[in-house]
């Protein structure tokens, strides 16, 4: 086995330890998520240059001594560094927002050259959308996550009690089951007091479109604002079922409210 690992890898958190150095986590597209340290790497004239700041995309030559040991940075040469993501603040919002759930919901060391490859394309779009189809490219990169995980939703069957759901038939979200859920499950929910449920039926399209299109088509997007509301409804309610919880990093993004 050998002690040197060669990857690709995006920086999801950087932070300082001791005497000028950076821990990082990173999502490598050989390894998966991993811890690597980096020694001296903030000295003024550290030869890590942006490679260890959030965001960044770039090749690098980890080691470690063992295998259970944890990696040292020990060269990097930086891919792409989005300055528009940390100069931006809704962006910076934005790409918070996609990195935390690789970051909280993903094994560590767990090799997913898709899921890489899914976080390296929303970060490399966001820097270049209208900030405002911004909410859009973080939907479709939200239901795409869903979709590596495990929970890509069906849209014709509802997730509560199978019932077949016809397209103009209208559905539901909740957080305990999530998207979609009949109009006879919405009501027991609504009893329960599981708050509002009912979606509109363009972002039940939108769910379902977004699921068969790349991240660069959200460049596209235009959406009513109540779409958009019932879409990040649909979402949260996806990640409340599977992960019991969402994203922190959503209280500070400004989505469109009701
Ligand atoms: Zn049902």
């Amino acid at each position: 086995v050998s002690r040197f690992l060669k990857t690709s890898g995006i920086v999801m958190k950087s932070r300082d330890f001791g005497e000028g150095h950076k821990m990082v986590t990173l999502l490598t597209d050989s390894a998966g998520k991993i811890d690597a340290s980096a020694f001296g790497a903030r000295k003024s004239r550290s030869k890590f240059g942006s490679s260890l700041e959030q965001f960044t995309t770039a090749r690098y030559l980890l080691y470690r001594g063992k295998p259970e040991n944890p990696y040292t940075v020990r060269e990097a040469e930086v891919v792409s560094s989005p300055t528009a993501l940390r100069e931006n603040l809704g962006k910076y919002l934005l790409g918070s927002a996609m990195i935390e759930p690789p970051l909280r919901f993903v094994d560590k060391a767990q090799p997913d050259p898709e899921l890489y490859a899914l976080l390296a394309t929303g970060l490399e779009v966001l820097q270049h959308i209208q900030e405002e189809r911004g909410t859009a490219l973080l939907s479709m990169y939200d239901l795409h996550f869903l979709d590596r995980m495990g929970y890509r939703p069906d849209p014709e069957t509802c997730v509560r009690c199978e019932r077949v759901l016809s397209g103009e038939q209208s559905r539901g979200a909740d957080t305990m089951y999530g998207f979609p859920i009949c109009t006879a499950c919405a009501h027991m929910s609504e009893v329960a007091g599981a708050g509002r449920i009912q979606v509109t039926p363009s972002a039940a399209a939108f769910v379902q479109w977004a699921l068969q299109n790349r991240l660069t088509q959200a460049m596209k997007v235009v959406m009513k604002i109540e779409t958009m509301v019932s879409v990040r409804w649909i979402i949260s309610c996806l990640y409340s079922a599977t992960f019991s919880q969402v994203p922190q990093s959503w209280d500070q993004l400004v989505l469109p409210e009701e």
